[in-house]
């Protein structure tokens, strides 16, 4: 029977509107250099509607595409919100890409406009001359010199419109948001969300079981608003009418040490590599972190030894998180459930450093090489699926769609286990997985054990050709900068000894400066695993 309930459109409409007409006086705080930016969800409004009368002078029309080269800032907020609620689609674009990848992107999107920040120009002009839909630059901040065509000032553009816009009627199924993958190889592949799929999240990301966020928050999301919608932080934020905290280009750990004292932070949210960084800062003393009651931790695994440290020394309890572009992007977080609490120290670590249960909305299951669905187990392993309202049903106008979704399940590429109380623990990236004669080795459980040893600060593992055993592992450490005497490689292996078979063990271990990250800040293995390609294994 159709027509029982009310026609209610769930679009990104209802969240602005939510924010600006009960927390009008609710701030909004960027950084940028040596000063903060101030206002309040009411200026935000005012600044939406006059950027959707822009767009509209400027012969936007429903469905385009606007692409965003920006930090975390205010402006960029408004992006997020007046051009999917005027009907068009935000397009956030990863300024950390190389430029072949990322005209290709703009390209594929046939994006119309670029809003683009000042200290970002440069980069932009690397690539505008294979730019071939963009009409406008749209430039935020002070505009100096460029060679960028078309070149319009965002002040000016919105300063010479009126504040009031007559929001369209949307459709819940209408394009809001679109997202590029960075991890693969080849060419990124796109996600187009829906504002209904933005819609469902931002409640799902809001529940107490999730990460529960309320008005109460001052939340700071690190992660890039190009990384899967900085995971729904911004949206969620004013939903609820937190006060958001934006680090702008100001990623150190200095910058954001400083910004959870200042703005008393209660809620910060980035990949592990980030907090590496803070928590070497932090054991140096000198800062008041005691606002924070939850750092949401995914991208990359948080390694268990980073958990209890934040949450020992530091009093902050990390929230471990596992989600993907291509699912707007919440799947899992690790919260223990109530029965929990009684158990030991080491079992409850245990849990929490695992990726979690799926969150309401999400279903997914493991699958194995033959097609069948694994057992809760915690030890076999399969390839992890998901399906649910905020998971892409196909990538945006792209051929490898087909070996991505399978009978109405989306294949994540992730291999896992699943234990008894429903929690999934990442193994791998199916490419990543060591094989190692017919057995696999999981470089992840690898990795975590490694960083667990005080004196290390990054760690990576990877599979290097082997002549007998076809692949086996090589690790790749960073250790401290401040370390009085050397760490041995001896000292590694005899920690590792104690928690895998010898066969598991890595081949060798190389110390280097730094890991190489990619464009969000996760290890990158493709770099790796090209540097040691020829790498001659002590055993090989
Ligand atoms: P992206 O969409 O670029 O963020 O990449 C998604 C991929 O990042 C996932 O398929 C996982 O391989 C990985 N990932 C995300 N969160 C986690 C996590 N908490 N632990 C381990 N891997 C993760």
């Amino acid at each position: 029977m159709k027509g029982l309930m009310m026609d209610y459109q769930l679009t990104l409409q209802p969240i602005l509107q939510r924010g600006y007409r009960l927390f009008p006086k609710k701030e909004i705080a960027s950084k940028f250099g040596d000063t903060m930016h101030r206002y309040t969800y009411a200026d935000f409004y005012g600044r939406v509607g006059q950027l959707a009368n822009a767009l509209t002078k400027l012969g936007v029309n429903k469905g385009d595409r606007i692409g965003t080269f920006a930090w975390n800032s205010y402006r960029h907020l408004e992006l997020y919100f007046g051009v999917p609620c005027m009907g068009a689609v935000v397009h956030t674009l990863n300024l950390r890409l190389p430029p072949d990848q990322l005209a290709y992107i703009v390209n594929h999107a046939e994006d119309q406009i670029i809003f683009v920040d000042n200290s970002l120009v440069p980069l932009l002009e690397r690539v505008a001359g294979e730019l071939k839909t963009v009409k406008h630059y749209v430039i935020m901040g002070d505009v100096a010199e460029t060679s960028l065509p078309n070149t319009l000032s965002y002040e000016d553009l919105i300063g010479a419109e009126s504040a009031d816009f007559a929001w369209p009627q949307l459709d819940e199924n209408d394009a809001a948001g679109m997202c590029y993958t960075s991890g693969t190889t080849g060419n990124p592949k796109g996600a187009l969300y829906s504002h209904r799929a933005i819609f469902l999240h931002t409640m799902g990301l809001s529940l107490t079981d999730t990460a529960g966020l309320s008005e109460r928050d001052v939340v700071m999301p690190v992660v890039p608003m190009f990384h899967a919608m900085a995971w729904g932080l911004p949206f969620a934020a004013t939903y609820l009418g937190s006060k958001l905290v934006f680090p702008g280009a100001h990623m150190q750990p200095q910058d954001l040490a400083g910004l959870i004292q200042d703005e008393r932070v209660t809620l910060a949210a980035g990949v592990p590599s980030l907090w590496f960084g803070l928590q070497t800062l932090l054991e140096q003393g000198g800062y008041d972190t005691s606002s924070v009651r939850a750092m949401i931790v995914g991208g990359s695994a948080a390694p268990r030894s980073m958990i209890e440290g934040f949450e020992k020394n530091f009093g902050i309890p990390i929230l471990h998180a596992w989600g993907m572009t291509e699912m707007t992007p919440l799947g899992t977080v690790a919260n223990l459930k109530s029965y929990m609490d009684e158990w030991p120290d080491d079992e409850r670590y245990a849990v929490r450093a695992k990726q979690g249960i799926a969150v309401p909305g999400v279903e997914l299951r493991g699958i194995d090489e033959n097609g069948d669905e694994i057992p809760w187990d915690g030890k076999t392993m399969g390839e992890l699926q998901v399906r649910g309202p905020w998971i892409i049903r196909a990538y945006y106008q792209d051929e490898r769609s087909e070996n991505a979704f399978m009978n109405g399940w989306f294949r994540t590429g992730d291999v896992v286990t699943i234990d008894p109380e429903g929690y999934v623990q990442i193994v791998d990236r199916t490419k990543d997985l060591v094989k190692s004669g017919g057995e696999w080795i999981s470089t992840v459980d690898l990795e975590n054990a490694i960083m667990a040893h005080p004196d290390v600060l990054e760690a990576s593992v990877i599979a290097v050709p082997h002549p007998k055993w076809v692949e086996r592992p090589l690790a790749i450490v960073v250790t401290r900068p401040d370390l009085d005497t050397p760490l041995e490689k001896e000292a590694i292996y005899a920690m590792l000894s104690a928690e895998f078979a010898k066969w598991q063990l890595p081949d060798d271990i190389v110390f280097i400066d730094e890991i190489p990250k990619t464009s969000v800040g996760k290890f990158d293995k493709k770099v790796l695993r090209a540097q040691f390609q020829d790498y001659k294994l002590p055993t090989a």
